[in-house]
């Protein structure tokens, strides 16, 4: 049963303009669908300034859509009012990605943790302090934790200090912005199996935002691609890097190092840089940099299409 549907998404900014100059407008998210299964875990991968991060944060409607519908657990949230999603707040919760700048440094750990609750009117005196600990004691923090200040802690624990706040208020979805992309390989992956445990335990349903593929293939059932602002391929994972077929993808993949040494693959190396949202190309988004481009790329946008087995691909040619 799907947790999520995300359906036409738009959401757009303007960007400079004055007196006599029209503002700019960034197609951050143009036109983007997809669902999401209970407890399945969703990777939303793309290059920086892809859209990626404001797709999830319009979800949780941190962001106001400017078209399209999102339902959650069946209910269209998306015209909801600030007063009315207050019910749906304590079930969607964020992990951010820089542990550092989101934690409050004039708090301590326990009243960070302790705060959504608080908001949520959720628990009180000793209650409160039993929930924190309890808490505390899943993301992997000791008691003796509590009342220190996020300063005195490692960038791993400082990610653990955010995990605990996302879980305080009991949330069934999960946007995480890419949440190991400012720690240390060796801590990315004890911040991963941590993630994937509380799921375990909890039933969690994930939208994990990344850049990074190696980090989707560690954690996600299911793959969507982005590329300035759309969705340009979406598969299960395992059927996405065993064949993956839009340009873009693979070149995405052949940069993904492989184990075994002797298994070389070929670095596609794309031309040029990713346009910008405020400046996406006619046609398919991609023909300034793709390989396989022609014609007709420039001229007409392809259409997300099922090639089978749930595979959906935006390509002319594939
Ligand atoms: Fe490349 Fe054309 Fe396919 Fe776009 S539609 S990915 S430009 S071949």
């Amino acid at each position: 049963m799907n947790l999520l549907e995300v359906n036409n998404l738009v959401k757009y900014f303007k960007v400079g303009g004055g007196l006599l100059k029209k503002p700019l407008i960034n197609r951050a998210v143009d036109d983007v669908s997809f669902s999401i299964e209970e407890g399945e875990t969703l990777g939303l991968v793309g290059e920086s300034g892809c859209g990626k991060t404001t797709c999830g944060k319009t979800i949780l409607k941190l962001y106001e859509p400017d078209a399209g519908h999102i339902t959650f657990r069946g209910e269209d949230i998306t015209l909801l009012k600030r007063q009315e999603m207050r019910k749906y707040r304590r079930e969607m919760s964020i992990i951010y990605q820089d542990p550092f700048g989101s934690l409050d440094p004039r708090m301590t750990v326990g009243a960070i943790i302790a705060e959504p609750m608080e908001v949520h009117g959720m628990f009180s005196g000793k209650d409160k302090e039993e929930k924190v600990l309890e808490i505390m004691e899943k993301v992997g923090l000791t008691q003796e934790q509590m009342n220190r200040y996020p300063h005195e802690f490692s960038g791993g624990q400082r990610q653990r200090i955010g995990i605990a706040r996302a879980l305080a208020v009991d949330p069934d979805f999960i946007v995480a912005d890419e949440p190991v992309s400012a720690l240390d390989v060796s801590i990315q992956a004890q911040i991963l199996n941590l993630m994937q445990d509380l799921q375990d335990e909890f039933g969690f349903t994930y939208l994990f935002v990344t850049h990074d593929l190696s980090v989707i293939k560690h954690i996600c059932d299911r793959v969507a691609v982005m590329y300035v602002g759309k969705i340009v391929e979406m598969a299960p994972k395992k059927e996405l890097f065993d064949n993956a077929l839009h340009p873009y993808t693979e070149a995405l993949m052949s940069a993904v190092p492989v184990p075994n040494p002797s298994l070389k693959r070929k670095e596609i190396v794309l031309k040029g840089d990713v346009p910008s949202t405020t400046h996406p190309p006619p046609g398919c988004r991609f023909h300034t940099r793709c390989m396989l481009a022609e014609e007709i790329c420039s001229q007409q946008e392809p259409a997300l299409e099922n090639k089978g087995g749930d595979h959906l691909v935006a390509c002319h040619f594939r």
